[in-house]
This record gives C-alpha cells, sequence and structure tokens, in this order.
C-alpha cells in the first residue's frame, strides 16, 4: 500500500496516525488514498495491546474518512503473530468492532480471481492493485471495510 499522508501546515510527508514530526502539528493529515496498511505486529506488542491498538486506530481512521485498511497481523502456529491473528478473527466474529467495521476478508479467503476477491474489489476497487500479488491469497492479513462516519449517532 502506498498511502501518502501530508502534512496540512508543513506540507511534509508524515505518518497517518501520529503528529507531524516535521513541525509538531497534531491537524489531520491529508491522505493520498482512502485505503491504508496498519501493522499490527510492529513492536511486538503483546496480544491485548495489539487489540487496544487496533480500537484506537479503528476511530481515528473513521475521523479521517479512511474507507479500508489492510491489517498485518502475521500468521503461524507460534508467535504472537499467529496470537494476534487468531484474537484479531474472534474479536470479529464475535463483533467486537462491528459499530466500525462494515465487513472484513480474511486474507486466505480472498486470493486472486476468487468470487470473494471479486466482491471485495468491486467495492473497494483501490485494493485490486494490492490484492492481485497474492495468488494464493494471505493468511497474514485482514481487509476490514469501514462503516461510514454515521453523523447522526
Ligand atoms: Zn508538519
Amino acid at each position: 500500500m502506498a498511502e501518502i499522508a501530508l502534512c496540512p501546515e508543513c506540507g511534509n510527508m508524515r505518518p497517518v496516525f501520529d503528529q507531524c514530526p516535521h513541525c509538531g502539528s497534531t491537524e489531520a493529515p491529508s491522505l493520498s488514498a482512502d485505503t491504508i496498511e496498519i501493522n499490527l505486529k510492529q513492536g511486538q506488542p503483546l496480544v491485548e495491546d495489539a487489540l487496544e491498538n487496533l480500537t484506537h486506530h479503528l476511530r481515528r481512521s473513521i475521523d479521517l474518512g479512511i474507507k479500508a485498511i489492510v491489517l498485518i497481523h502475521g500468521y503461524g502456529s507460534g508467535g504472537e503473530g499467529g496470537q494476534i491473528k487468531r484474537a484479531v478473527h474472534q474479536a470479529l466474529e464475535n463483533n467486537r468492532y462491528s459499530d466500525r467495521v462494515d465487513e472484513y476478508y480474511f486474507g486466505e479467503q480472498v486470493p486472486y480471481g476468487s468470487s470473494a476477491y471479486q466482491l471485495l474489489v468491486k467495492r473497494r476497487p483501490g485494493l485490486k492493485s494490492y490484492l492481485q500479488q497474492f495468488k494464493m491469497g494471505n493468511p497474514g492479513i485482514t481487509i476490514l471495510l469501514l462503516r461510514p462516519y454515521d453523523r447522526s449517532a
């Protein structure tokens, strides 16, 4: 994913969620895409911290007008990657994020060309170039389609 976030105050490139490293601005960045990538494995967090992190980022993402998130959680039978993946799947299936997540697709369920893949890229064409590299699917990611921000809620 090649989302680019620009600082609205100094115009430099900056991370999507953190304050601007150049000028310290905390204003929302202007984004080049409505799909972003979030790496839950980064920093090798504990499972509960990774889920907390996801909750926080979901809220911020919706505020920023982001429509889809590619979650990177890794996979495998051992290690934190596998544990984070299982916890994320469980949380989604138990509707822990259902107020913010409209639909989700586990990476292994959307190999390039499959019917689930077709459905997904029809809804979010921006994911096409990203997903077509995974001919066999990618068990290390989950794709979240976010609920639009509901101002009446
Ligand atoms: Zn700045």
